[in-house]
């Protein structure tokens, strides 16, 4: 009898776990994306802001799965799920499987406003992040050539709209960059005037955090000259302004960090999803009715044993990715596994170079112990899936200097600059 075929699409956190899982599983695999390569989002914000190159954060699918012998990749954009049929529909192929595992994640939401994406880029690729990279190091460079003041603030002026862990640690790199990387380099801008805003309609920043923890990542951001505006909701975009309300910022550059938008994907399945798109999964992270479809990650909503829904976040895909994988290799040997339970090992967010917050349960911290901490975990994480040393070390001590000048380059010519 042939070997069960498991398909699984996305490899990021969640799919790439799942596939890890699977390593040794008597099994065909075959993993889906449509990027060849696996993003560690959590660093994303260091790329779109200059402190990391795209390769220091990305790596190749192939290479992570490499030593798998029973595990194939393909580049390839799954467009709809035939589950009558079992088949995942790619642009242009099918796939036929006897197991699924849907993992493709989300993007952001613009609440019913898809024009708004062109003036304000989200960060979820390595191209949205080189993208928002360029957007910021041209305003700084636009600036300095601008002669009306009124412009030259204008161009000066960053929006980063969203409160969430994104959204205050891309503020808090732009400030920084503002504010310290670059003042010395600029002879006719002052880069310390720049203005830094991280816009939140919720009351108050990080809500999924402790308020107590919120207030303090408010105090360094204001550190690092960010203001923040809790209540502000974005009404209007247009070219060079968002508008909360009645008031109108003319702002340069302007960046989404707020709502979630799943994959297209859950729609083919044709059951029942939450009110923001997602896939409303059982216990046992299976789709009603089709015990033989894993939804794992951003694109799951699933809630704990209290009934809470579980957050967007790595940890979250990545338990779910190897309990699927789990799933799988007992129901083929004909042993259920007891239902999905997330362990959940606290969560964090970083301001700037030296402040963070961390949220364990009992223990929480801020301030540079938490930033410290913030460090460790990333690169013992990162070391986790790369298993690049030497790469890694380079990375810390960069980071840890503030060695950001390699990184501020930006394409030029007249192209560029209008
Ligand atoms: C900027 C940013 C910062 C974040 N910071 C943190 C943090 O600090 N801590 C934390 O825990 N979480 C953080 N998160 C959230 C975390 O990254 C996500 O919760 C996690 O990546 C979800 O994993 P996933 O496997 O569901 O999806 P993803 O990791 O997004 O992977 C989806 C994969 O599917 C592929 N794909 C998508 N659609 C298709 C298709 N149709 N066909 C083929 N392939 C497809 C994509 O190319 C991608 O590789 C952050 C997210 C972002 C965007």
């Amino acid at each position: 009898m042939s070997a069960p075929r498991v398909v699984i699409v996305g490899g990021g956190f969640g799919g790439l776990y799942a596939a890890r899982a699977l390593g040794r599983a008597p099994v065909e695999l075959t993993v889906v994306d449509r990027a060849n390569h696996h993003v560690f989002q959590p660093l994303l914000y260091q790329v779109a802001t200059a402190g990391l190159s795209p390769s220091q954060i990305a790596y190749p699918i192939r290479g992570v799965l490499r030593r798998q012998r029973n595990t194939r990749v393909l580049l390839a954009e799954a467009v709809a799920v035939d589950a009558a049929r079992r088949v995942v529909t790619l642009r242009d192929d099918e796939l036929p499987y006897d197991w699924l595992i849907l993992a493709p994640g989300a993007r952001h939401s613009y609440f019913g406003h898809p024009e708004w994406e062109a003036l304000a880029p989200g960060l979820k690729t390595l191209d949205d992040a080189l993208r928002i990279r360029e957007r910021i190091l041209l305003a700084f460079e636009r600036a300095e050539r601008e002669r009306d003041p009124e412009r030259r603030r204008a161009l000066l002026t960053f929006v980063v709209v969203g409160g969430g862990p994104t959204g205050v640690e891309l503020a808090g790199a732009i400030g920084e960059i503002a504010c310290k990387v670059m003042a010395r380099d600029f002879r006719t801008v002052d880069t310390r005037e720049a203005r830094t805003l991280l816009v939140e309609a919720g009351p108050r920043l990080l809500p999924a955090f402790p308020a107590v923890l919120a207030e303090r990542a408010e105090r360094s951001l204001e550190r690092l000259c960010v203001e923040v505006r809790t209540g502000a909701a974005v009404t209007r975009l247009e070219p060079g302004a968002v508008w909360l309300g009645a008031d109108r910022i003319a702002a340069g550059t302007v960046l989404w960090a707020a709502g979630v938008a799943p994959s297209p994907l859950a729609r083919s399945l044709g059951v029942p999803l939450d009110r923001a798109g997602r896939v409303v999964v059982g216990p046992d992270l299976t789709v009603p009715g089709r015990p033989e479809i894993f939804v794992v990650g951003d694109l799951a909503a699933c809630t704990d044993a209290a009934g809470k829904p579980l957050p967007g976040l790595a940890p979250v895909a990545i338990q779910q990715g190897e309990y699927a994988a789990r799933a799988i290799v007992r129901a083929v040997r004909g042993r259920p596994l007891p239902p999905f339970h997330y362990h959940d090992k606290g969560t964090m967010a970083t301001i700037g170079r030296n402040a963070a917050v961390v949220d364990l349960g009992r223990l929480r911290l801020s301030g540079y112990l938490a930033w410290l901490m913030w460090c460790f975990v990333h690169i013992l994480w990162l070391i986790g899936f790369r298993n690049r040393f030497l790469v890694m070390i380079e990375w810390a001590w960069a980071y840890v200097r503030f060695e950001r000048s390699a990184r501020l380059i930006v394409r030029g010519g007249d192209e560029a600059m209008t």
